[in-house]
This record gives structure tokens, C-alpha cells and sequence, in this order.
């Protein structure tokens, strides 16, 4: 267990400076394929203000990425996501949250197939699914900045 502990002064903290906000969170797949790609994306994206996103967010990858954050098949993994943007929330005070999902993603085949890659099944899946987790992550937002709306079943 000895090894897993992290000294105060470790690379992390010498390369990324500590900040009062982040600029985002990423969401990603964990598909091997995936990483260098994310990684260059975020390396090379410029967040407003001419500068990358290099020690300026937040990241948390499953399976799928969006796909994983809403799909019904991945449901008991939801809880998990939406807890840890919340905390991002609190902590990082990101201001936007980066979702990249991809082709040939076997966790979208899994939750919404059989489709083949490449087809336009596929793009709109993706579509579909990048427009619920908007707008599930603005209804996040909206709940933790305000009281909750009660509904039928609080009362
Ligand atoms: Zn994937």
C-alpha cells in the first residue's frame, strides 16, 4: 500500500499550478484507441483566453463517454459520473464540461445496437445521445444551484 501514496510535493503539483477555477471537465471513453488522440485534443484546444487546456481541467473516463453517463444499458454507472461533475463543480469551478465521444465505440453498439460503423445509425445515435447529456448536465447544474423543484412523489 506503501506505493500508492502520493507525496505533497508530487509531479502533478510541480507541473500544474494550483488554481482557485479550472476551465472544464472532460468526458471520455476509455477505449485504448482513444487516449493519445484526447490527450493531443485537449493539448492543442485553446480555452478562451489563447492558452491549451494543459493542468486546466478536470477528466473522467467510462466506457462510451456520453453514452456511459445516460445510456439505460450503463444506468447503475450514472450515479458515479454525475456525482463527480458535481464535485468538479464545487471544487474546480469549471465553467463547461468537454464530452468526446467516438466511432467504433464498442460501449454505444453495446447500449443502443446492432448498427454497423460508419453508418449514419451511428452518427445519430451519437447525436441523440449528446443531446440528452446536455441537457441532463444542465438539469445537474440547475440543481445544484437552486433548490430542487418538488415533484408529485416529494409530497
Ligand atoms: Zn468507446
Amino acid at each position: 500500500m506503501a506505493g500508492l501514496f502520493m507525496p505533497r510535493s508530487s509531479l502533478a503539483k510541480d507541473i500544474c499550478k494550483t488554481r482557485k477555477s479550472y476551465k472544464a471537465m472532460v468526458l471520455s471513453c476509455i477505449d485504448p484507441r482513444m487516449q493519445k488522440p484526447v490527450t493531443q485534443y485537449l493539448a492543442n484546444k485553446k480555452d478562451g483566453t489563447d492558452k491549451n487546456l494543459v493542468c486546466n481541467y478536470s477528466q473522467v473516463n467510462i466506457a462510451g463517454a456520453a453514452v456511459g453517463a445516460v445510456a439505460l444499458r450503463f444506468e447503475k454507472w450514472h450515479q458515479t459520473f454525475w456525482g463527480n461533475l458535481n464535485i468538479s463543480l464545487a471544487e474546480h469551478r469549471i465553467s463547461k464540461v468537454i464530452v468526446i465521444n467516438h466511432r467504433r465505440c464498442a460501449a454505444a453498439k453495446e447500449a443502443y445496437g446492432p448498427f454497423e460503423y460508419g453508418s449514419a445509425d451511428e452518427v445519430q445515435i451519437h447525436r441523440v445521445v449528446l443531446a440528452n447529456f446536455r441537457q441532463q448536465a444542465i438539469n445537474c447544474v440547475f440543481r445544484r444551484f437552486r433548490p430542487p423543484i418538488p415533484t408529485q412523489s416529494d409530497q
